[in-house]
């Protein structure tokens, strides 16, 4: 694939290093253009911009359109993904409609390697759900033997969002299977980072947000899955009225939409709709096998140089884990290191208590940028450039 040709469909810029799409990917050029058609359906065509055709832009089914092109990068047929809300929320909506699936069960597995807020929400509904749950929370690596038949949902980030590692998706995803428990994995470190295939794997649900890798913008969309054959089983919880069958026969009381329609809650956020489709233009000609190739030869050079000019970084992760599209080093003082570099024009981010974190995107970073990335690492560490008290202030968002 031509990298230099998608680099150029993004903004970027001028003297800045991005090695942080992981966490909000960059502009895409043809974006403002996009968002500013729709602003002008929205002026031109007011609420007829709803509907399809006679005018009408259909904004009430982009979400299943987009779901649609976002399942093409992880492996989900068409009909099985809907985007809305926030990947928060999806990921309640995907562990209670897994909760419900096995009533007489009564552990969900998480590891330590999950964002909190898949474990807080976890948490939260657990106290709404009124049933005896226990959250087990163990390490990435305990995970697999601590799959038993006590298990009813098996919920994980497939990527560490700290050190990097790669679950092995189809691997646990059968074990908790032959244990009779269901999957939720949050793609959020996944989706545009690396091949998913969530049919291959057997996964029953999945998550994940477009604001990250899939570059659509601050407040994005989430995005949720559900295995096929399972979605007619669904009882969702948070139960809106664009989930409903028939939202505009305003029943009285809620029927469920048809498949994944259902896990919709409210009125979608048309205009970051507007930006993941001007995103999803460039994604829908990415070949993912090549991107992840090209990932862990960026990835992999700079951990190198890392390794060899910066010896006070320890790696986050052994050699030979497998990990998504990140590398990340430990140091006690990395909130100060990271604001260094970025004064110095290399963004990556901080991750508490001690994570220095890079993400390697290869839609638009370069291997000059990973040389001139570790070039300027090599010097804040060798100068201890970063020991500085404007570089310890702590920010809201790091
Ligand atoms: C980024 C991230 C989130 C963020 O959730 P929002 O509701 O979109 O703020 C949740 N879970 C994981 C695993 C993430 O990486």
């Amino acid at each position: 694939m031509d990298w230099n040709a998608f680099r150029a469909r993004f903004h970027l810029p001028d003297g800045v290093i991005y090695l942080d799409g992981n966490s909000l990917g960059p502009m895409p050029v043809a974006a403002p253009e996009r968002v500013a058609r729709t602003m002008d359906e929205w002026r031109d065509m007011l609420i007829g911009g709803w509907n399809d055709g006679a005018g009408g832009e259909g904004w009430m089914s982009w979400p299943g359109r987009l779901g649609d092109r976002i399942g093409r990068l992880i492996g989900a047929p068409a009909g099985s993904v809907t985007v809305g809300d926030t990947l928060s929320i999806k990921v309640f909506q995907a562990l209670d409609a897994a909760l419900k699936m096995r009533p007489d069960r009564r552990v969900i597995l998480s590891d330590g390697g999950n964002f909190p807020s898949d474990l807080y929400m976890a948490e939260g509904l657990i106290g709404a759900l009124h049933r005896d749950l226990d959250l087990r929370v163990v390490a990435p690596e305990e995970v697999a033997d601590t799959i038993d038949e006590d298990l009813a949902v098996l919920m994980l980030t497939q990527v560490d969002y700290r050190t990097g590692r790669m679950h092995d998706m189809a691997d646990l995803t059968a074990r908790a299977h032959a244990a009779g428990a269901l999957t939720v994995w949050d793609l959020a470190h996944s989706a545009g980072a690396h091949e998913v295939d969530l049919t291959g794997a057997g996964a029953d649900f999945a998550t994940g947000c477009t604001y990250k890798y899939l570059n659509a913008g601050p407040g994005a969309p989430a995005f949720i899955y559900v295995r096929p054959n399972l979605q007619d089983a669904v009882e969702p919880a948070l139960s809106g009225w664009l989930g409903h069958a028939a939202p505009f026969a305003f029943d009285p009381s809620y029927r469920p939409g048809a498949g994944v329609e259902r896990l919709r809650v409210g009125t979608p956020a048309v205009l970051q709709m507007a930006a993941l489709d001007a995103a999803l233009d460039i994604w829908d000609e990415v070949d993912m096998a090549a991107l992840r190739a090209r990932s862990l030869e960026l990835s992999e050079r700079f951990a190198a140089g890392v390794a060899t000019r910066c010896p006070a970084l320890t790696p986050a992760l052994a050699s030979g884990v497998p990990r998504g599209s990140q590398v990340s080093f430990r140091h006690a003082d990395g909130y100060a290191i990271m604001q260094a570099l970025i004064a110095r024009g290399v963004v990556g981010d901080f991750r508490a208590p001690d994570i220095l974190r890079f993400g390697f995107t290869p839609l638009f970073v370069s291997e000059a940028e990973v040389d001139g990335a570790v070039g300027h690492l090599a010097q804040v560490m060798a100068t201890a450039e970063w020991d500085q008290p404007r570089f310890r202030a702590r920010r809201a968002v790091t």
